[in-house]
């Protein structure tokens, strides 16, 4: 019987390539968790995976109804749940208006943190009933959220800062844009995002780890820098960042090895370590091991994940 393994965002980019990895295995059976069920079909066959190795479920991570919705019609399958990869992220750095998602939510908190946010806490519960000898709950973070790497140094369009919350304490919705409350900056909110899915996963070790022995772990694999995530941004940007991260910074890899790296840190035992966050660095050297990276002040500011955590356990209807 093969383990069960969720992955939001599967049709595409990392999440497809990390279902790959995991359904050729032949260990796992992947639940691909998706907002185009055609496009994500498609995207599994082409890329050659069994037919019996994986499921399509629906879900938009934008929507808290649909969260709902998915954990209901997972549940009905009947499967143990062995593992999560919350992977789904959307990225849209020329946007000049916030979009909202039904809750009113600006549109990129809402989808990358709030959407996960919601599911990990309600998938929390499955996860803890599986027999699994090593279930693990597993995050996409990213060198642009981490002042502590090169990368996330670049001030443009500004750094990360969720500041005191105040966005989030004033309801976050219309006329709050961005957590901090300050003025709306879209490539900001996306890290601000990615931010707080680092802050969530910490929180979910905190509170988590020593009662259920589950493992709560995030990773950078590496810059893919042809996925769809950028097809927000200018065609020139699209057409010259790859080539800039293969021959300037050598920080470029592919969807293979970076969904094949998401695989290591759901499945090999030498990823069991919960709390941290895994890199291979920011310049690719072939057979690189990975380590644990260190995280900004921000993301390991222990009071700013509890405050974090109780205002988003509000928005998403969880208290
Ligand atoms: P892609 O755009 O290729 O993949 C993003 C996936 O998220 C798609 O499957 C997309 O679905 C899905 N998605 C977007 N919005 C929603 C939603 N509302 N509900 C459900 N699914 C949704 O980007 P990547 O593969 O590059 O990104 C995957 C992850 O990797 C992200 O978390 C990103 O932050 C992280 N990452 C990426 C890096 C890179 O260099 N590319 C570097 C570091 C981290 P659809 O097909 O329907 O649009």
């Amino acid at each position: 019987q093969r383990s069960t393994v969720i992955i939001t965002g599967a049709s595409s980019g990392v999440g497809l390539f990390a279902a790959k990895a995991l359904a050729l295995s032949g260990k796992w059976h992947v639940i691909m968790a998706c907002r185009n069920f055609l496009k994500t079909e498609t995207a599994a066959r082409a890329e050659g995976m069994p037919r019996d190795s994986y499921s399509v479920i629906h879900l938009d991570l934008a929507c808290q109804e649909s969260v709902h919705q998915f954990v209901r019609n997972f549940r009905q399958m009947g499967r143990p749940l062995d593992a999560l990869v919350c992977n789904a992220a959307i990225y849209t750095p020329l946007q000049k208006k916030p979009q909202r998602t039904p809750e009113g939510y600006e549109l990129n908190v809402g989808t990358n943190h709030l959407g996960h946010f919601l599911l990990c806490n309600l998938l929390l519960e499955d996860l803890k009933k599986s027999s699994h000898p090593q279930r693990r709950m597993v995050i996409l973070g990213t060198v642009t959220a981490n002042p502590k790497e090169l990368g996330g140094k670049i001030p443009i369009p500004a750094p990360p800062d969720l500041g005191d919350l105040r966005g989030l304490e004033a309801g976050f919705q219309d006329p709050v844009t961005m957590i901090n409350g300050k003025k709306y900056k879209p490539g900001k909110a996306y890290k601000d995002s990615k931010l707080c899915n680092m802050l969530t996963m910490r929180e979910l070790h905190r509170r988590y780890h020593q009662s259920t022995g589950i493992t709560f772990s995030a990773l950078y694999p590496g810059c893919v820098a042809t996925t769809g995530l950028f097809r927000n941004h200018f065609w020139l940007f699209r057409f010259l960042f790859p080539k800039f991260q293969r021959f300037i910074t050598g920080g470029f890899v592919t969807e293979d090895t970076a969904g094949i790296r998401v695989a290591q840190v759901v499945a090999d035992p030498l990823f069991s370590k919960s709390g941290v966050y895994w890199s291979w660095g920011n310049r690719q050297k072939s057979g690189r091991e990975s380590f644990v990276q260190e995280v900004s002040d921000e993301a390991s500011d222990d009071q700013k994940s509890v405050r974090l955590w109780e205002l988003s356990a509000k928005l998403v209807g969880l208290t």
